[in-house]
């Protein structure tokens, strides 16, 4: 909407898109300032061997502790930090406070296990990503391998590219998975090639499985291709006991849902399942 607008010309937006403008340029405000104000914190959610109950990995996953809106997930801002660049800082930040807390996890007598992170398209093809994480692991004194980064397959459009900071990584020690596997568009002749140490099966193909035969063949295939290609695979998004059995059934033996346990902050976990460790296993299931 194009609008006469006095002695001025041209109003060129709408009064709606000028509202969303400034909602966006206020937010990304705000966004800055709960970097430097720490109000960003982390959550984890635990990833179970579904056999034994035994929690494997877990998942750092972003919160934002507005001072007004309350907790706020990173589906309402991390794209915004994607397009302005923010998303450098609260990576490297993520990154850093997910390998601190695992270290103190560690040497607090918990569990040897993994952190999980997620990298965003920006950050996987940041120049300095390995000298970065390289840094985070000196400084917090976490061992590469208990460090894993989740990237997606749509950061795998420029393959040869992908490859190269994939094999980069993959030399210094830490993990790869591929989140959200089955939503993008993998070429499963460069999935052979590359440095991956597991798939996570996306939510979206669990959430019908006791009932679309569909997803359950998509889901098997998966699994039986993670196994031929030497990969492990976890499937995400378990909600019921239904889509444990069927995954259980198809030799999916990680699992990471809300049937087990939603993603808590750094306390809860500890409580729930680190203190003492082998009690969490009879916990899990109650
Ligand atoms: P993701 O990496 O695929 O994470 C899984 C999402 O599914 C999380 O949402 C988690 O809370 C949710 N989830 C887990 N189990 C279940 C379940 O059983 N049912 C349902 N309905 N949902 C489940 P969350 O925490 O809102 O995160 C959304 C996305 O934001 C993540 O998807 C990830 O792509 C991104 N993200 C989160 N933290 C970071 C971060 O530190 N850096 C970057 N770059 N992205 C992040
Ligand atoms: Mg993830
Ligand atoms: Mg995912
Ligand atoms: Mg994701």
């Amino acid at each position: 909407e194009v609008k006469k607008n006095g002695k001025n010309g041209y109003q060129l937006f709408s009064n709606e898109l000028d509202n969303q403008l400034l909602l966006r340029f206020e937010m990304e405000s705000d966004l800055r300032k709960a970097i430097k104000e720490n109000e960003l914190t982390l959550h984890y959610q635990p990833q179970v061997q579904a056999l034994s109950n035994e929690v494997i990995g877990v998942e750092a996953l972003v919160r934002w502790n507005h001072p007004t809106k309350g907790m706020l997930s990173p589906g309402l801002f991390i794209p915004l930090a994607e397009e302005t660049g923010l998303i450098y800082d609260i990576g490297t930040w993520a990154l850093r406070e997910a390998c601190r807390q695992m270290k103190e996890w560690h040497d607090a007598g918990g569990p040897l296990i993994p952190v999980s992170v997620n990298l965003s398209s920006r950050q996987f093809h940041q120049a300095n990503l390995v000298e970065s994480i390289r840094d985070i692991l000196e400084e917090t004194g976490l061992e590469a391998k208990y460090l894993e980064l989740e990237i997606t397959e749509s950061m795998m459009m420029d393959p040869d590219l992908s490859t190269e900071i994939l094999n980069k990584l993959n030399d210094f020690g830490v993990r790869i998975s591929l989140d959200d596997f089955g939503t993008g568009y993998s070429s499963l002749s460069y999935l052979k090639q590359l440095p991956i140490h597991r798939l996570k099966i996306d939510r979206s193909f669990i959430t019908d499985i006791t009932q679309n035969a569909s997803d359950q063949a998509i889901v098997a295939t998966i699994i039986a291709m993670a196994k031929h290609l030497n990969m492990e695979v976890i499937a995400e998004g378990i909600e019921t006991q239904g889509q444990l059995d069927f995954l259980t059934e198809n030799a999916c033996k990680e699992i990471q849902g809300y049937y087990f346990s939603r993603p808590l902050p750094a306390t809860e976990v500890e409580e729930t399942f680190f203190v003492p460790y082998r009690q969490s296993r009879s916990i899990l299931r109650e």
